[in-house]
Order: C-alpha cells, then sequence, then structure tokens
C-alpha cells in the first residue's frame, strides 16, 4: 500500500492507470506542452526530429503525429508539417528554402496573401521575387536566372481558376535544378496526386490550407507542408521549430475529425459547383464562366489530363457594361450563399473582386464573383442565385 501524500499531490500524482487497448472510431487526444521523460537518458537521447519519442508539445504529441501521417496519405508524400494556417505553410516552404540573395517565382494568379508575404515581408530580408504567367511555360524558362531557387506554383490559380500545364512548368524548374512548391489547396490531394503528375514528375513540396477541404467547418485555421523527400523535410521542419509554429490540438482533433469525410464532401461540392457553373453560364448578364471543367474555361485542357474531379469553386465575370454597384447588389441580395472569405465549409459563400486589382497586369476588367459550394441542397441554391439575378435586373430596368 503506497503510502498517502497530502490531497494537492495525490489529485496530481494519483496511482491510477487506464487499463491500455482502448479502441474507438476517433483517435485519444493527447495535450501538451511539457513531455515527461521517465528519466535523465530518455530526456538526453529523444530526438525532435523523427517521430520515434516525444520531446516537447511543440514538437508532436500523439494527436498531431497521427494528423501529419495521414495529411502525407493524402498528399501522396512522405512527410507532413502542421503550421497554424494555410498562409503559415507558404511562409514556412519561403522562410525554409530562401536566403538574402534569392529570388522566388510565383504565378501571378496565387493567393493574394501570399504574393503580398513575397512583396511587403521576404523583400525586407533581401529576397526578391517576380511574378509569372504560369500559362507560358517558354516564358518561365525564360525568367529563371542564377538567383532562381524557388518556383510556386497552384491549380487552379486563385479567384481566377486557370488551370496551368503543372507537368510543364515542373519540367521547365526541374531541368533548372529550381525547386517546386504547389499550393495544393484547391486539389486538397483529392483532384490530382502532387507528387507522382506523370512522366516520371511531381513536385517538391505541396503547402496546403488544412482550413478548407480537411477541416470542412469553416470554424479551423491550419495549414500543412508535404514533401516525399527526407532531406528536404528537414530542412522545413528545422525552420518550423525555430519559428515556434505549434498548432492547438483541439483544433487537430477537429480536421482528424472530418478528414474522413473529405473525398465524400470534395465529391458532393464538386457536382454542386458545376451544376451552379453550368447554370451561370446560360445567365445573360455573365459573360463567362471560370470552372476548370467547363470546355470555355482557361487551362481547360490541362485540368482534363490531370483531373476528373473539381473543388466546388468558381467564379462569374459580369458583362462589364454593368455597373460594380449592380454586381454588389447581386451579391447582397444572395440569402443562401453568404458574403464571406475562405470555402470548403458547410455554408455557401460568395466573394466580389475588382479584376483591375486582383490583376492589375492582365487586360482583365470588371467585377468578377466567386462561389463556393457548402453542403446545401443545390436546387435551393440555384432558386437563391436566380432571385438575386432578377432583383438586379428589376433594379436596372427601373433605373
Ligand atoms: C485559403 C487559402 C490559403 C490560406 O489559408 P489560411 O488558412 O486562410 O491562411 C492559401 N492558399 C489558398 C489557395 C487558399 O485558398
Amino acid at each position: 500500500m503506497p503510502e498517502p501524500k497530502a490531497l494537492s499531490t495525490e489529485l496530481i500524482h494519483h496511482a491510477y492507470q487506464p487499463p491500455a487497448g482502448f479502441a474507438a472510431p476517433q483517435p485519444g487526444v493527447y495535450k501538451a506542452s511539457t513531455v515527461i521523460f521517465p528519466n535523465v537518458a530518455a530526456l538526453q537521447a529523444r530526438n525532435w526530429k523523427d517521430k520515434t519519442g516525444y520531446t516537447y508539445g511543440l514538437h508532436g504529441t500523439p494527436t498531431t503525429f497521427l494528423l501529419e501521417e495521414r495529411i502525407a496519405a493524402l498528399e501522396g508524400g512522405r512527410h507532413t508539417l502542421l503550421v497554424p494556417s494555410g498562409l503559415a505553410a507558404i511562409t514556412l516552404v519561403d522562410l525554409a528554402l530562401l536566403k538574402s540573395g534569392d529570388e522566388v517565382l510565383i504565378p501571378d494568379n496565387a493567393y493574394g496573401p501570399g504574393k503580398d508575404l513575397a512583396r511587403q515581408e521576404l523583400s525586407r530580408w533581401g529576397i526578391t521575387h517576380r511574378f509569372y504567367d504560369p500559362a507560358d511555360a517558354a516564358a518561365l524558362d525564360a525568367m529563371i536566372g542564377p538567383q532562381t531557387r524557388l518556383l510556386w506554383l497552384e491549380a487552379a490559380g486563385s479567384v481566377t481558376m486557370e488551370f496551368p500545364d503543372l507537368r510543364a512548368l515542373v519540367r521547365v524548374a526541374r531541368a533548372r535544378g529550381v525547386l517546386t512548391a504547389l499550393d495544393n489547396t484547391w486539389g486538397a490531394g483529392v483532384a490530382f496526386n502532387a507528387f507522382a503528375l506523370g512522366d516520371g514528375l511531381g513536385v517538391d513540396i505541396s503547402a496546403h490550407a488544412l482550413t478548407k477541404y480537411p477541416s470542412g467547418g469553416g470554424d479551423v485555421l491550419m495549414g500543412s507542408v508535404t514533401t516525399r523527400d527526407h532531406e528536404l523535410h528537414l530542412r522545413l521542419k528545422a525552420t518550423h521549430m525555430r519559428m515556434g509554429w505549434g498548432v492547438g490540438v483541439n483544433d487537430v482533433e477537429a480536421v482528424l475529425r472530418a478528414l474522413p469525410s473529405l473525398p465524400l464532401r470534395y465529391a458532393a461540392q464538386d457536382a454542386a459547383g458545376r451544376t451552379l457553373a453550368r447554370w451561370c453560364a446560360q445567365q445573360p448578364q455573365i459573360v463567362q464562366v471560370l470552372h476548370p471543367a467547363l470546355p470555355a474555361s482557361p487551362g481547360h485542357a490541362h485540368w482534363a489530363r490531370l483531373c476528373t474531379q473539381a473543388a466546388g469553386l468558381f467564379s462569374v465575370h459580369f458583362d462589364p457594361a454593368l455597373p460594380s454597384e449592380a454586381v454588389h447588389a447581386f451579391v447582397d441580395a444572395l440569402k443562401l450563399f453568404k458574403l464571406g472569405y475562405s470555402w470548403a465549409g458547410p455554408v455557401s459563400l460568395v466573394v466580389p473582386y475588382e479584376l483591375a486589382l486582383l490583376r492589375p497586369g492582365t487586360p482583365w476588367r470588371g467585377t468578377l464573383v466567386r462561389f463556393s459550394l457548402g453542403l446545401e441542397d443545390v436546387r435551393d441554391l440555384q432558386a437563391d442565385l436566380q432571385q438575386a439575378l432578377q432583383s438586379v435586373q428589376a433594379l436596372r430596368s427601373g433605373a
């Protein structure tokens, strides 16, 4: 019989251990900053760089290791690091792989805050950047110089949804010895395998906003960085550790819970997205629908060669003759589509973008409206679009 201790001590150092072997559909949730070592030898022997043991909450718990392994499997990679947001995944790749004097090339239709990171932050560290046209692999080849260290890729492009010839872009980078990093949020590991694009080609790194499909709830911010190459993973991991970018275990639990339904949600939102994209293409106020699965959308042939599935996202280009106020009135008239950023959650969302601000380097002008599909019934969503278009039409004819 162990000697009784003071109550406060007893409540912390209680002798009871629950029996091992508990199994349930959802994995256990382990929360820790401190990890307890059995002895000094263990404390000295454990290495934060691998998953054979635990050292500190920031470097991993059983819960975070599990999500890392599942994201690596989702994406066809081997090693994954978790970071606090999708944007932090982009930041981690940039900071781990670039130094003063280096250049990074970014597609001109890339996720906007990633472009701002290069403009406003990397520039202060002496890292230069240029934006390239992802539809022109030959022009990209001509841009690569001795300082070019990293090529970002995105498929489809943010908001304007052009689908690039990923293989051609990766081939150019590989021939010139430049590392490739794909923002894989749109494909989510479902639409295509970023590490096996065909013809022996694959990206070196995949960054993913787990905030979108893997979370699926519109309630979690998280990102991941996945690689196949162990050395490259260790470079990323060293920076990850020094930056102190840990993730909250409650958030990891939420993503683990949503992950099994990811392929089903992806397919459902894809089907709804295509139905509404095709319907929008019939409407007279809309001059173009941007969705890679639609034959008239830029890069459709590249999408069709690599994918059969698409994210539940599309943008519509309103007739430039319509003033932006009319487009804003349309957006405000929507009832089920809510106005807000992000996507892949249960609620359908809409955001208007001014092309002059979004893509100043292109001749594109006017207002674009991006829709992301939630999980509502598609007939109700179509009726919502219809009533909003009608109310704008009424406004216009009344004017
Ligand atoms: C949302 C998004 C991100 C950023 O993710 P956050 O978690 O919101 O920081 C990055 N890239 C793409 C393509 C995205 O859609």
